[in-house]
């Protein structure tokens, strides 16, 4: 036993050494934009609650509601005690929504991914990832068994050079004939930049592969409705496998996949993450129902513009050239891991809270400060983070 702990402990110095420890930070209030940390009030610029909607009377309601009539827990997997109701309305409502023939609701978008794409590829298929996706779907890739092929980020010429090699590589195995799975983000998570989503498409079909798109900072804050940005480009019904997370714009907690009856219905029989796993509980189905409502209101389009207005105010401030249309995330890149970490210990000595996003979240040498906005901040706030992070060395 002791042995075991000593291992663990050189593993951890050596995580502390290259800058790379992490610890949680208990939180003694909802989450917002202002959090309290160890009874201090801090201006959070680190939540994917872009919209302010992880503590909305509307939501909280819908939980309560949920949970006064089918109860806290879940009870089993889907298949096997039953399906709730409210995770039907959910489904239903993302469909709608998404403008697809179906959707399925995972507990975290973390599953959905690995769900998913373990389900479509086996060892004959390829899989070919823009080098800067999610790690749930690199994960997922790794575990499906399938051959992976990485394009540099958002890529073209790349992307249809491993196209290329891969339609080549395809070969009739016994059972069924290999495929190729191109998977993306559309908004992408630690950068907040877009990818071209048309011309993926539009490469996808000259070389007869699938695509999966991750919407997971996209759908809630980007494009008409909240809906995307593969509605956005128009491109949403070309796109085989559109998937996100319940977690982040619309407040809730969970995973999605949209698109055909057919993916769904093979889901429900072949996703290993959704097959043996308790389904979500009534309350997160019935928030995010109630999110999806709420990004599509009017308030919902008051909701963005008032989060466009703080970024756009913000960059009119500093010197970023990090941000993009459409996207709540602003990078500020430091390289260094320790320039980071303290770069974000400075901001908290001001009481603002901003993460040092390192490795493995980004590359070793790519570490940042990433500021990501939500419609709840005031003008003020961006006024103060402004004001900060001036008297941070950053040559901002
Ligand atoms: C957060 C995130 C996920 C995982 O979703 P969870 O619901 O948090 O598990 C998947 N993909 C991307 C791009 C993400 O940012």
């Amino acid at each position: 036993m002791n042995s075991f702990a000593d291992e663990l402990n050189r593993r951890l110095v050596d995580l502390r050494e290259q800058n790379l420890f992490r610890e949680l930070r208990r939180v003694d209030s909802p989450q917002g934009v202002r959090i309290e940390f160890g009874g201090q009030a801090f201006l959070n610029f680190s939540s994917n609650d872009y919209l302010g909607l992880a503590n909305h009377p509307a939501l909280k309601a819908a939980a309560i509601r949920a949970v006064e009539k089918f109860g806290a827990g879940a009870g089993a997997s889907r298949l096997v005690c039953g399906s709730l109701a409210p995770l039907h309305e959910l489904e239903e409502a993302f469909a709608a929504f998404k403008q697809t023939e179906a959707a399925l609701t995972f507990s975290t978008g973390y599953a959905t991914a690995v769900g998913t794409i373990t389900a479509l590829l086996g060892k004959d298929d390829v899989i070919i990832l823009d080098k800067l996706v999610h790690a749930s779907i690199v994960d997922a890739a790794r575990l499906s068994g399938a051959k992976i092929r990485v394009f540099a980020h958002n890529d073209l010429d790349d992307l249809e050079a491993k196209l290329k090699w891969a339609n080549l590589a395809k070969t009739e195995s016994g059972k069924r004939k290999a495929e190729i799975l191109v998977a993306t983000e559309s908004i992408f998570s630690m950068d907040g930049d877009a990818a071209p989503l048309r011309e993926i498409v539009a490469l996808k079909e000259k070389y007869g592969a699938w695509l999966m798109v991750d919407e997971a900072h996209a759908t809630g804050v980007t494009g008409k409705h909240g809906r995307g940005l593969a509605s956005e480009l128009g491109v949403g019904n070309r796109i085989e496998i559109q998937m996100g997370t319940l977690g982040k714009a619309l407040g809730a907690s969970g995973g999605y996949i949209c698109g055909s009856r057919a993916l769904v219905d093979f889901l429900i029989n072949r996703a290993r993450s959704f097959i043996f796993s308790t389904a979500p509980v009534p309350a997160a189905a019935a928030a995010a129902a109630a999110g999806i409502q709420l990004v599509q209101s009017v308030e919902g389009e008051r909701l963005r513009k008032e989060l466009y207005a703080h970024i756009g105010e913000f960059n009119s401030k500093l010197k970023t050239q990090n941000s993009k249309l459409g996207s709540a995330i602003v990078p500020l890149i430091l390289g260094d891991e320790e320039r980071a970490v303290a770069a974000a210990a400075k901001l908290r000595e001001q009481n603002i809270f901003v993460p040092a996003i390192r490795y493995p979240t980004v590359a070793r040498g790519a570490a940042r400060l990433r500021l990501t906005f939500s419609a709840g901040h005031l003008p003020a706030d961006i006024a103060e983070l402004v004001r900060a992070l001036k008297t941070l060395d950053l040559g901002l």
